[in-house]
C-alpha cells in the first residue's frame, strides 16, 4: 500500500501516463485504476466522515441537550471560517491553460474541494480559494484530459493525508537499501552473460599470424603494415535495420537499401576490429575485477560506458566513463590512451576528436576506476560486453538493459538499441547528436530505475 500511495503525485502519475501512451499501454494503465480505485475509495470515506461531522442537525439537538460551551466554540469557528472565505476572490475562476486538460465545472468542483480542505487545516488561512486556483493550475497546466482527474484526485488525497507522506519520506530512506537488494536479484547470471558475448573466464592466447585484415566498414581485405597509408574506404557508418513487419533491411545512415552500391560515407583508412577473445588477449589481456578490485569502493551500483577508437592493434578503449546510479552523477570520466597507433577515432560515435594530455595509461585508467568501484559493484549499461571487453575486465555483477528488457523479446542475435528502449519506456529521445557517454549512461540508468519501480524485476 505504501510503495502504492509514493506514486501519488503529480509529477511521477505524469510521467507515468505519458509513457503508457508509447507504450506497455495496457498493463499500465491496469495499475492505475487500480491506484485510483484506492484513492477514491479513501476520499469517499473521508467525505462520509465529513458530512457526518457537518449535518447541521445534529448541532441543533445538541443545542436543546444544553451543550452551550461546545456550541458556543463551533458557532465561533464557523464564523471564523465564513469570514475568512469572505477575505477571498469572490469567483472560483479556473485560470486558462493551453492543454484544456477538463470542462471549467469540474475544475472548479476541485477547486471548491481544495479550499475546503485547506480551510479545514487552517481555519485562519486568508484566502484558500485564490489559493486552491493555483495549486489547481499547477497540476492543470501539466495534464493532459486523461491524466488531470486522477491526477487532482491523489492531490487532494495528499492535502487531506499529508502525514501518511510524511511517513513515505522515511520509507523512501529505507529504499536504497531495498532498491539495492532488488537491483542484486537483476544481476544477469554468469552463463547467461557468456551467451551475449561477456567474457568471463580468462581466454588462452592466440596471436593472429596473418599479414592482413578485412576491413569492418567496407570489407577489403588490407595489409596490415599499410594500414596508415591513405587510401579510400567507402560504406555506410549506421547499422543495417529490418523495415518492420518484412524482410527488406535498410542504412540506418541513408536509410540506403541493403544491396545499396553508393556508401554514404568515406575514409582515408580500413580499420579492423578484434572478435576472438583468445587474440584480444594477446593483445591486451583480461583481468578479473575479484582479483584487482577487492577494496570496498564507494559505488554500489554504477552505470558504465566506453567509448571505442581504430588503431593498429584493432578497435581499442579510449574513454570510460561511470555516472552514479543512485544520484546519476557523473563520477569519472577518464580518457585512455591506446596501445596501437590511432588510425581514426571514429569521432562520430566516440566524441573524441584529438589525443591530448588527458589521455592517461590504460593501468592509471584502472587504478581510477577501481578507485570508485569494488568486485561487487553493480555495473550498468547497454551492450555492455563491448564496454567490458574493451576494458578488458571480467566482472560478474552487471545488469544490460539490451539482454533484460523487454524479458522475452531478445536473443543473442535480437536485441533492442538503447535509443528503441529510452524511447519506449521513459519517452526520451536520445543520441540525436554525438554519442555522449554520460547521456547513455543515464539513459541505462533509468530504464533500469523505471522497472525497480514497477517492480518488474524479472
Ligand atoms: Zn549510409
Ligand atoms: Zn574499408
Amino acid at each position: 500500500m505504501l510503495s502504492k500511495l509514493k506514486n501519488i503525485d503529480g509529477k511521477p502519475i505524469l510521467s507515468k501516463k505519458s509513457n503508457n501512451e508509447n507504450i506497455n499501454r495496457k498493463r499500465s494503465i491496469d495499475s492505475d485504476d487500480d491506484n485510483e480505485d484506492e484513492v477514491e475509495v479513501r476520499i469517499k470515506k473521508s467525505t462520509e466522515k465529513k458530512a457526518r461531522q457537518r449535518v447541521p442537525e445534529d448541532e441543533s439537538k445538541k443545542n436543546h441537550n444544553g451543550d452551550g460551551k461546545r456550541e458556543n466554540h463551533r458557532r465561533e469557528k464557523r464564523a471564523r471560517l465564513d469570514s475568512t472565505l469572505n477575505q477571498d476572490v469572490k469567483l472560483i475562476l479556473p485560470k486558462p491553460v493551453n492543454t484544456n486538460p477538463a470542462s471549467i465545472p469540474e475544475r472548479k468542483k476541485f477547486i471548491e474541494r481544495i479550499a475546503q480542505i485547506l480551510v479545514k487545516k487552517n481555519p485562519d488561512l486568508k484566502q484558500p480559494k485564490a489559493q486552491a486556483i493555483e495549486i489547481e493550475f499547477e497540476i492543470a497546466q501539466k495534464s493532459t484530459f486523461r491524466t488531470y482527474a486522477s491526477t487532482l484526485r491523489n492531490a487532494v488525497y495528499k492535502l487531506q493525508h499529508p502525514e501518511k507522506f510524511e511517513k513515505n519520506n522515511d520509507a523512501q530512506l529505507k529504499t536504497k537499501e531495498e532498491e539495492l537488494r532488488i537491483l542484486r536479484s537483476m544481476v544477469i547470471p554468469v552463463t547467461k552473460l557468456e551467451k551475449y558475448g561477456f567474457v568471463m573466464k580468462i581466454p588462452p592466447k592466440e596471436v593472429n599470424e596473418s599479414l592482413t585484415r578485412e576491413c569492418r566498414r567496407c570489407g577489403t581485405v588490407f595489409k596490415l603494415d599499410q594500414q596508415l597509408e591513405p587510401t579510400t574506404c567507402i560504406f555506410h557508418h549506421g547499422k543495417l535495420r529490418r523495415q518492420p513487419g518484412t524482410k527488406i533491411k535498410f542504412y540506418d545512415c541513408c536509410r540506403a537499401p541493403e544491396d545499396d552500391n553508393k556508401p554514404c560515407d568515406e575514409s582515408k583508412h580500413h580499420v579492423f576490429q578484434i572478435s576472438k577473445p583468445e587474440e584480444k588477449q594477446a593483445v591486451l589481456p583480461y583481468t578479473l575485477t575479484k582479483e584487482i578490485f577487492q577494496d570496498k569502493a564507494q559505488y554500489n551500483v554504477l552505470g558504465i560506458d566506453c567509448e571505442m577508437g581504430f588503431t593498429t592493434k584493432g578497435f581499442e578503449l579510449m574513454r570510460i566513463t561511470a555516472v552514479d546510479y543512485f544520484t546519476e552523477k557523473t563520477v569519472l570520466d577518464t580518457y585512455v590512451l591506446p596501445y596501437g597507433e590511432v588510425v581514426d577515432l571514429n569521432t562520430r560515435y566516440s566524441g573524441i576528436s584529438q589525443i591530448n594530455a588527458d589521455f592517461v595509461s590504460y593501468n592509471q585508467a584502472l587504478q581510477e576506476l577501481g578507485a570508485i568501484m569494488d568486485k561487487d559493484t553493480i555495473l550498468i549499461g547497454h551492450g555492455l560486453e563491448n564496454d567490458m571487453n574493451a576494458m578488458r575486465l571480467i566482472h560478474e555483477q552487471i545488469i544490460d538493459t539490451s539482454i533484460l528488457y523487454p524479458k522475452f523479446e531478445t536473443s543473442p542475435t535480437f536485441r533492442w538499441s538503447l535509443k528503441d528502449l529510452t524511447f519506449k519506456y521513459l519517452s526520451k529521445n536520445i543520441q540525436i547528436g554525438e554519442h555522449d557517454s554520460a547521456e547513455d549512461s543515464v539513459a541505462a540508468i533509468q530504464i533500469v530505475k523505471y522497472h525497480v519501480k514497477k517492480g518488474n524485476s524479472p
